[in-house]
C-alpha cells in the first residue's frame, strides 16, 4: 500500500530536535547542563521518556540561568509535541516567545517561534505555521546563534515545500546546510539541514541528488555517533530505495534502523519503522512477511500510543490477510484501521486506503466488497472534491479581495503621489513667478531710480550748459551780451545785412559813460558797478526787443539796432541820452545822475559802392563818440555816409574825422543831450 515512510509530523520532528544539543554544549559542563543535553537528545528520538523527565525537571528550571531555562522550554516543546501533547507544546513555545520579545532575547523568541510554527503545522493549521515560520526565520537571521539560524531556516524551507514553491524551499534548504557547516563541534544542525533535502528531493523526485545528501547525512550521523541521527538517515535511505523499487537495500536499511531504534527505547520511531517494513513486503506481494511485521507495528504503535501507525498497521495488516485468503479477518482489520482515519478526519489518507481496500477485496475475490470500496472511494473524492472547490473558491475570493485592496491602495499611492507631484508643481510654479514679481520690481525701482538720476543728471547738465552758454555769452555784472558773443553773432549773420527794401537800416551806436572814472573814484567801485547795472537796465527800456545791447568793455556798450528808418539815427541816439541822463542811479542812500556820450553809423555803411566790415563801422561809431565827447559829452555824434565827390581814402578819414568833416568827406550828425551828467547831484544826507 502506498503510505509513505515518513509522514510530514515525522518530518517535522526528526528537523526540531536535530538541533537540540548544540544550545546545551555551551553551557560547560555543569550537571545540571549534562542532564538537560541528555534529555533535549532525547526529546526527538525518545519523546515520551523526555517529556517524563523534562516534567520532573520543571521546578528546578525555575531558578535555572535565562540561557538554560529557554533551551529547557524548547526541549519540553518538542518531546510534548512528539508524545502528540500538541495544546502543551503550543503553551511551553508561547512561553518561549514572550520571554523572548519581554527581554529582548531573539534567540529565544525565534525558536519559541520555531516551536509554534512546528505545533501549528501538526495541528493543520498551515498557513499560520508558516507565517510563524517565516517570521521565526527574520528574527534568527538578525542574531548571531547560527545552529538557531539553521533551525529556523529549516523552517522556512519546509513552509515553501508545503506550499509547493520548490525553488525557493531548495534555496533555503541549501543555505540551511552552508550555515551548518560552519557551526563548529555540533554535526547535528548539518545532518539535519540534509535530512531536511533529502525529503525535498524525495518529493521532488530528484533521487540523484536525493541520495547524494542522504549519504552525506549518513556519514556525518555516523561520525556522530548518534543512534537517533543514523536512523534518520537510514529511514530517508529506505524512502529512496523503496521509490526505486530496491526492496532489498530498503528492507536492510529498515532492520539496521530497527536495531538502533530499539537500543535507545525509541518506541514511536520503533512504530513507523515496523509499519514501513510490512508496507516494503506488501510492495512485494510477501503477504506472510508482510503480516508479520505490520503485527509488531500495530503491538508497537498502540504501545506507544501512536494512533497514526496504529491505523497504519492495522491496514497493513488487512492487506496481508486480504492477500492470503484470510478476508474476514482481513476486512475487520482494514475497516478498523479506516475508523481510525476517519476519526482522525484524514480524508487523503483514507482516500488512498479506500482505493488500497478495493483493490485488495478485488484480488481476494470479494468483488462485492471491492464494488462497495470503490462507491466509498468515489463518495469520498466527491466530497474531497467539494471541499477543495469550496477552499480553492474562498482562497481564490480572498485572494481576489487581497488584490483588490491592494489595488486600491496602490491607486490611493498612486493618486496621493500624483497630488503631491501636483502640489509641488504649482508650489515651483508659484515661486517662480513671485521670484519673477520680485525680480522684476526691484528691476523697476533701479531702472526708475536710474531713470530719474538720469533725468535729474540731465536737468543739471542742461541747467549747467544753459549757465555754461549764459556765462560764455553774457556780462556776469549787467547780464548783456558780452563782446564775444557779439564777434561771433557778426561773424555768422554780418554779410547777410543789407540795406532793407522798406527804407530802413541797420545801426551801430556805441556808448561811454561820462567821467565813470569819477564816480568809481568818488563813491567807489561798487557805486560804478551799480551805475553800470542801472546803465544797462535803462537800455533794455528805452531800447526795442530786437536790439541787441553789448558790454563793449569797461564802462562801455555797444547797441546793434536791425532794423531803423534811415533818417531815425538821430533820434534813437536821443532816446539812448534821454533814457540815461534822465534817471537818478540809486546807491545806498544817495543818488548819482550821470550821463553817456554815443558814436554811431548806420550798418551797413559803403564808400564807393564798397561795404565796409562790421569792425569798420564800429571803428566809425567810436571816432563819432570820441566828437561826442569832445564836443562837450551826453551827446551823440554819427557817421552817416560819405559823400560821393569825396575823393579821400579810407586811411585819410579815420586817421583824423574832425578833420574830414571839415572837408565835407563824410556826413556826420550830431545830437546833443540836456545837459552833462556825470556827478553825485544829490549826497547822502
Ligand atoms: P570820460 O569817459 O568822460 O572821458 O571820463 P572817464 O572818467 O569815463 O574816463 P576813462 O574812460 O578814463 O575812465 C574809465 C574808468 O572806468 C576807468 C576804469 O577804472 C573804470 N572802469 C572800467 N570798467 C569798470 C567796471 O567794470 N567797474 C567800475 N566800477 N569801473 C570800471
Ligand atoms: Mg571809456
Ligand atoms: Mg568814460
Amino acid at each position: 500500500m502506498a503510505y509513505s515512510v515518513l509522514s510530514p509530523s515525522c518530518m517535522r520532528a526528526v528537523c526540531v530536535a536535530a538541533v537540540l544539543l548544540c544550545p546545551l554544549m555551551a553551557h560547560g559542563d555543569d550537571a545540571q547542563a549534562r542532564r538537560l543535553r541528555e534529555v533535549g537528545a532525547m526529546a526527538r528520538f525518545v519523546p515520551d521518556e523526555a517529556s517524563r523527565r523534562l516534567r520532573a525537571m520543571e521546578w528546578e528550571m525555575a531558578t535555572a540561568p535565562a540561557a538554560r531555562r529557554t533551551d529547557f522550554l524548547y526541549y519540553y516543546s518538542t518531546a510534548e509535541r512528539g508524545i502528540g501533547d500538541l495544546t502543551h507544546a503550543l503553551t511551553l513555545a508561547d512561553q518561549l516567545v514572550t520571554y523572548g520579545r519581554r527581554n529582548h532575547d531573539d534567540v529565544a523568541l525565534a525558536k519559541g517561534l520555531i516551536g509554534r510554527a512546528n505545533t501549528l503545522y501538526l495541528r493543520e493549521e498551515l498557513a499560520a505555521s508558516h507565517a510563524t515560520a517565516f517570521e521565526a526565520e527574520r528574527v534568527a537571521m538578525t542574531t548571531n546563534d547560527v545552529p538557531t539560524k539553521v533551525l529556523a531556516t529549516i523552517a522556512a524551507g519546509q513552509s515553501f515545500q508545503e506550499e509547493g514553491n520548490y525553488p525557493a524551499a531548495l534555496a533555503k534548504l541549501h543555505a540551511a546546510v552552508d550555515m551548518a557547516r560552519h557551526v563548529k563541534d555540533d554535526a547535528a544542525p548539518l545532518a539535519s539541514a540534509l535530512h531536511t533535502l533529502v525529503q525535498l528531493y524525495l518529493n521532488t523526485g530528484d533521487f540523484d541528488k536525493g541520495w547524494e545528501a542522504q549519504r552525506e547525512a549518513l556519514a556525518v550521523a555516523r561520525r556522530m555517533a548518534s543512534p537517533g541521527h543514523i536512523a534518520t538517515a537510514l529511514g530517508d535511505e529506505y524512502a529512496l530505495a523503496v521509490e526505486q523499487k530496491a526492496f532489498e537495500r530498503a528492507r536492510r536499511a529498515l532492520f539496521e534502523e530497527l536495531a538502533l531504534e530499539r537500543s535507545i527505547g525509541a518506541r514511536q520511531m520503533g512504530a513507523t519503522t515496523l509499519v514501513n517494513l510490512s508496507d516494503c513486503y506488501l510492495k512485494e506481494g510477501r503477504f506472510h512477511e508482510a503480516q508479520t511485521y505490520a503485527a509488531q507495528a500495530l503491538e508497537a504503535a498502540l504501545d506507544a500510543r501512536s494512533n497514526n501507525d496504529v491505523a497504519t498497521a492495522r491496514v497493513n495488516l488487512g492487506q496481508a490477510l486480504l492477500g492470503q485468503g484470510q478476508l474476514d479477518e482481513g476486512k475487520r482489520q482494514f475497516e478498523a484501521g479506516l475508523a481510525t482515519y476517519e476519526k482522525q478526519g484524514d480524508k487523503p489518507e483514507l482516500l488512498a486506503v479506500l482505493r488500497e481496500y478495493g483493490h485488495a477485496l478485488e484480488h481476494a475475490g470479494d468483488y462485492k466488497g471491492a464494488v462497495d470500496a470503490y462507491n466509498r472511494e468515489r463518495k469520498l473524492s466527491s466530497e474531497i472534491f467539494a471541499e477543495q472547490r469550496q477552499k480553492a473558491l474562498m482562497e481564490l475570493q480572498q485572494k481576489y479581495e487581497a488584490e483588490k485592496k491592494q489595488r486600491r491602495i496602490d491607486a490611493l499611492r498612486q493618486e496621493n503621489r500624483a497630488t503631491k507631484a501636483e502640489l509641488d508643481n504649482r508650489r515651483l510654479q508659484q515661486r517662480i513667478w513671485w521670484l519673477l514679481a520680485i525680480v522684476f520690481a526691484l528691476a523697476s525701482a533701479a531702472i526708475g531710480l536710474l531713470y530719474r538720476k538720469v533725468r535729474r543728471a540731465n536737468a543739471e547738465l542742461e541747467q549747467r550748459n544753459l549757465q555754461l552758454k549764459q556765462q560764455s555769452t553774457l556780462d556776469p555784472l549787467t547780464l548783456l551780451y558780452n563782446r564775444r558773443h557779439f564777434q561771433e553773432f557778426m561773424g555768422r549773420t554780418g554779410s547777410e545785412r543789407r540795406t532793407g527794401g522798406d527804407g530802413t537800416v541797420g545801426a551801430m551806436f556805441l556808448l561811454d559813460v561820462d567821467r565813470f572814472k569819477d564816480i568809481n573814484d568818488t563813491l567807489g567801485h561798487e557805486a560804478g558797478d551799480a551805475v553800470l547795472r542801472t546803465v544797462a537796465h535803462n537800455l533794455r527800456h528805452v531800447l526795442r526787443e530786437t536790439d541787441m545791447i553789448v558790454r563793449w568793455g569797461g564802462e562801455e556798450f555797444l547797441v546793434f539796432v536791425p532794423a531803423v528808418a534811415r533818417d531815425g539815427l538821430d533820434e534813437v541816439a536821443l532816446r539812448i541820452l534821454h533814457g540815461i541822463s534822465s534817471h537818478l542811479v540809486e546807491y545806498r542812500n544817495g543818488c548819482v545822475q550821470v550821463s553817456v556820450s554815443v558814436g554811431f553809423a548806420p550798418f551797413p555803411l559803403s564808400r564807393g559802392g564798397t561795404a565796409l566790415s562790421w569792425e569798420q563801422v564800429v571803428n566809425f561809431a567810436d571816432m563819432a563818440l570820441y566828437q561826442a565827447k569832445a564836443r562837450g559829452r551826453n551827446c551823440a555824434c554819427g557817421v552817416l555816409g560819405f559823400p560821393a565827390a569825396a575823393t579821400a581814402t579810407l586811411d585819410a578819414i579815420e586817421r583824423d574825422l574832425e578833420e574830414a568833416w571839415r572837408q565835407g568827406w563824410v556826413d556826420l550828425a550830431v545830437v546833443p543831450g540836456d545837459v552833462e551828467y556825470a556827478m553825485p547831484v544829490q549826497s547822502p544826507a
